[in-house]
């Protein structure tokens, strides 16, 4: 039997980042993973750091995303001081072109959306944006320059972050799946794993990302479901890209600037069920909106295909903050922007934990948002 202050369920970025902040506040942290830590949507990110809302439903989205953005630079030096590990991180901005329909009406709808919502967004003349990337094709009718955005390396950062939690104390524990939370009464005082062992803590985080909704217990706090996304990594030996561009199609992140570059390309949006798989069509639509954005992509050789599953929720909105029992904190359902949140959500969660305040209102992330009434939690695992 393992005692700890904190037992993270899943090791992903949310799960590392929140053992990362823990530890750091000198709690007794684990962090359980029924695989190996960090190999899921983690793992499979592109990388970028944008608060910009892809769709209505993401906008209440957008204050969270931009305090999570200007935690960024301190969150990566401290991950990067105690782990010793780069993460990739770049600022330098975005680039949107559009490249169909009603284009200019589009534009302007894309800066004044921006500035509605606190963002920074300008409109780049052609010209402009064909001297700051050579590369981008010429088909684009008109572009946007988004400067505060930034992106980051998911694989490079996620190692760094369970580095950094295992630095400071926390324990990392891969192999351990959680079948099932276990009550002391009305309190959540645990979990137990499939191999039988018992993790007993003071407050148990539920960040098991697409597969919280398979946490017996949890099911009604986090109806999570996965969202597949496929990627591909190109080798690029061309004109050197320097920001990350975005079309209406897709999107292509560079990784460094020396030749020859590698850029991740995405991504689709597909509700296949848990099922990982690359497929022809996928990989087909993620190259014909990067070679769109960049033709000279159509050159480049394909290093590595992959797919991840996003923790996908009914109103596309984050599942954060504890739940109507003692002792059970939600920090699940990110979807496309679980990198973006993860310096947020760990501040979060361990402000919370440990002082019961918090820097931002959660309230619209709520997990009591999808239960309408308490459920009874009388039985102990
Ligand atoms: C193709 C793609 C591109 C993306 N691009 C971006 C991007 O550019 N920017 C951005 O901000 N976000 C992006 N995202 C979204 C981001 O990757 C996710 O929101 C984020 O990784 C979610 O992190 P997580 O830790 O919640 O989940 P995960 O990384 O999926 O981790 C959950 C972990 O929980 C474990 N687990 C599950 N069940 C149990 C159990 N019962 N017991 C123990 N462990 C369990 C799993 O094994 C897993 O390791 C992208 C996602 C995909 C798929």
């Amino acid at each position: 039997m393992k005692t700890f202050d904190v037992v993270i369920v899943g090791g992903g970025i949310i799960g590392g980042s929140i053992a990362f902040d823990l530890a750091r506040r000198n709690l007794r942290v684990a962090v359980l993973d029924r695989r190996e830590l960090m190999q899921e949507a983690s793992w499979a990110a592109a990388g970028m750091l944008s608060p910009a809302p892809d769709c209505p439903a993401a906008i209440p989205l957008v204050p969270l995303g931009r305090a999570s953005l200007e935690l960024y630079p301190k969150f990566v030096e401290a991950v990067e001081d105690a782990s010793g590990q780069s993460t990739g991180y770049r600022m330098g901005g975005a680039i949107e072109a559009i490249f169909r329909g009603d284009a200019e009406r589009e534009l302007s709808t894309l800066v004044a959306l921006h500035h509605g919502l606190g963002l920074a967004c300008e409109p780049l003349p052609l010209d402009e944006a064909m001297k700051m990337e050579p590369a981008l094709g010429r088909d684009a009718r008109v572009a946007a320059f988004l400067p505060d955005e930034c992106s980051i390396e998911p694989r490079k950062l996620s190692s760094a972050v369970f580095a950094a939690a295992a630095s400071k104390g926390a324990t990392l524990r891969p192999g351990a799946e959680v079948v099932s939370l276990a009550f002391d009464k009305k309190k959540c005082a645990g979990v137990k794993t499939f191999g039988g062992e018992i993790f007993h803590a003071g407050q148990v985080v539920l960040a098991a990302g697409c597969w919280s909704s398979q946490v017996p217990d949890a099911a009604p706090y986090a109806p999570t479901f996965p969202v597949r996304g496929q990627m591909a990594a190109l080798r690029h030996c061309g004109t050197p890209i320097g920001y990350v561009l975005r079309s209406e199609d897709g999107y292509l992140v560079p990784r460094g600037l020396e030749s020859p570059q590698t850029i991740v390309v995405g991504s689709t949006i597909e509700h296949a069920g848990y099922e990982k798989l690359v497929t022809s069509g996928g990989i087909e639509k993620i190259l014909a909106a990067a070679n769109e954005l960049v033709p000279e992509l159509a050159k480049a050789e394909i290093i590595e295909t992959w797919c991840g599953l996003r923790p996908g929720t009914p109103d596309q909105l984050p599942i954060l903050g504890p739940a109507d029992v003692d002792g059970l904190v939600f920090a699940t359902g990110h979807y496309r922007n679980g990198i973006l949140l993860a310096p947020a959500t760990a501040k979060l969660v361990g402000e919370w934990i440990t002082e019961r305040r918090i820097f931002i209102d959660w309230e619209p992330f709520s997990p009591l948002r999808f239960t309408g009434a308490s459920v009874d939690r009388s039985a102990t695992a």
